[in-house]
C-alpha cells in the first residue's frame, strides 16, 4: 500500500519511520525540510508538497501540532484535499477539535475520498516502539482499509463513531493526564518544602491505589527539577487543555479543576517553556 506521511515531528516521524520498517511505500512532506532526511535514508520518497503526497498515496496521513497545522497542510492548491481523489483516504493524527475534523472530513468527502481522525495517546517511546494507542473515528469502510496500517503504529486501536467522537475522547483523555500531573507536582513540590525525601514519596505512590507509569516516567524528572527533555511538548498540551474547556463550554460541562490547570500552563508558556516536556509545569508550583 502506497502511505503519504505530512509531518513529521516528535511523534510523526517515528510513526512514519515505523511505516517504513513495515514494508509500506511512504512518501513523505514536512513544512521544515531537513526532518525529512532521516525518512529518506530509511527508503522513503520526499514529496514537495501535500498535495503531491496526496496525490501519490492511496492513504494519506497527517500528524499535525495544532488545527491551524491541520489546516496549513489541508487547504490551499498545495494542500492534502487538493490531491484527494476518489476512493483515497485520509486520516488525520492530530490532535485536534472535533470541528477541525469534521471540516477535513467535509473537504474530503467533497472530492470522493474518505476520512477518519484517529488522534493517538501515547508520547514519543510509544511512537517509536509502535505502541500508541489509537482512537479512530470516521469513515467505517477508511477504518477497515487503514487498519493493517495503523496496527504499524499502534497496539490498542479504537473505533469510537462519527467522526468528531475521537477528538474529544483524545481531549477528555489529556484532561486526566493533566490532572494527574498536576497533583504529583504539587505532591512532590509540598514533599521538598517540608523536608521530607522526595524518592521516599514517589516510593509510597508507586505501592498504592495510584501507581501508574506516567508517574514512574515522570516523577523522578520532576522531583530533580532540572532537565524536561521534550517527549510531549508543553505548547500541545496547553492547546489540549483550551480546546477540552472549549469543548466543555459547548457541552455546558463545568470543568472546575481544568480551568485552573489551564492557567498553570499558560504561566508555564509565559515562562518560556512551551517547548519543553509538559512535566515543566511543575516549575509553575515549584516555590
Ligand atoms: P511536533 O514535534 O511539534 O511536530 C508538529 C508538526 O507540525 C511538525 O511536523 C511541524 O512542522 C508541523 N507544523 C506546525 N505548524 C505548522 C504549519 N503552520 N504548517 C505546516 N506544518 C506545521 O509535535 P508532536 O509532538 O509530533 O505532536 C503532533 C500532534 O500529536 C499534536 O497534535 C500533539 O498534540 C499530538 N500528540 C503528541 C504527543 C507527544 O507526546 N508528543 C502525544 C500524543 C499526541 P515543522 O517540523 O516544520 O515545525
Amino acid at each position: 500500500m502506497k502511505i503519504g506521511f505530512v509531518g513529521l515531528g516528535i511523534m510523526g516521524s517515528a510513526m512514519a519511520a515505523n511505516l517504513l520498517k513495515a514494508g509500506f511505500t511512504v512518501t513523505v512532506w514536512n513544512r521544515s525540510v531537513e526532518k525529512c532526511g532521516v525518512l529518506a535514508d530509511l527508503g522513503a520518497t520526499v514529496a514537495a508538497s501535500p498535495r503531491a503526497a496526496a496525490e501519490i498515496s492511496e492513504i494519506v496521513i497527517a500528524m499535525m501540532a495544532t488545527p491551524a497545522a491541520v489546516m496549513a497542510v489541508r487547504d490551499g492548491s498545495e494542500g492534502i484535499v487538493a490531491g484527494l481523489s476518489p476512493g483515497k483516504g485520509y486520516v488525520d493524527m492530530s490532535t485536534v477539535d472535533a470541528e477541525t475534523s469534521r471540516e477535513s472530513a467535509r473537504l474530503a468527502l467533497e472530492k470522493g475520498a474518505l476520512f477518519l481522525e484517529a488522534p493517538v495517546a501515547g508520547s514519543r517511546k510509544p511512537a517509536e516502539d509502535a505502541t500508541l494507542t489509537i482512537l479512530a473515528a470516521g469513515d467505517r469502510k477508511l477504518y477497515d482499509s487503514s487498519l493493517p496500517v495503523l496496527e504499524k503504529m499502534g497496539k490498542k486501536i479504537l473505533f469510537l463513531g462519527e467522526t468528531g467522537k475521537a477528538a474529544n475522547m483524545k481531549l477528555a483523555n489529556n484532561l486526566v493526564m493533566c490532572g494527574m500531573l498536576t497533583a504529583l507536582s504539587e505532591g512532590l513540590a509540598l514533599a521538598a518544602g517540608s523536608g521530607l525525601d522526595t524518592t521516599q514519596l514517589l516510593e509510597v505512590l508507586d505501592s498504592g491505589a495510584v501507581a501508574n507509569p506516567m508517574f514512574r516516567l515522570k516523577g523522578p524528572l520532576i522531583a530533580a527539577n532540572k532537565e524536561f527533555p521534550t517527549a510531549f511538548p508543553l505548547k500541545h498540551m496547553q492547546k489540549d487543555l483550551r480546546l477540552a474547556l472549549r469543548l466543555a463550554e459547548e457541552v455546558g460541562q463545568p470543568l472546575f479543576a481544568t480551568a485552573t490547570i489551564n492557567e498553570l500552563y499558560k504561566s508555564a508558556l509565559a515562562r518560556g517553556c512551551g517547548d519543553e516536556d509538559f512535566a515543566a509545569v511543575s516549575r509553575v508550583i515549584r516555590k
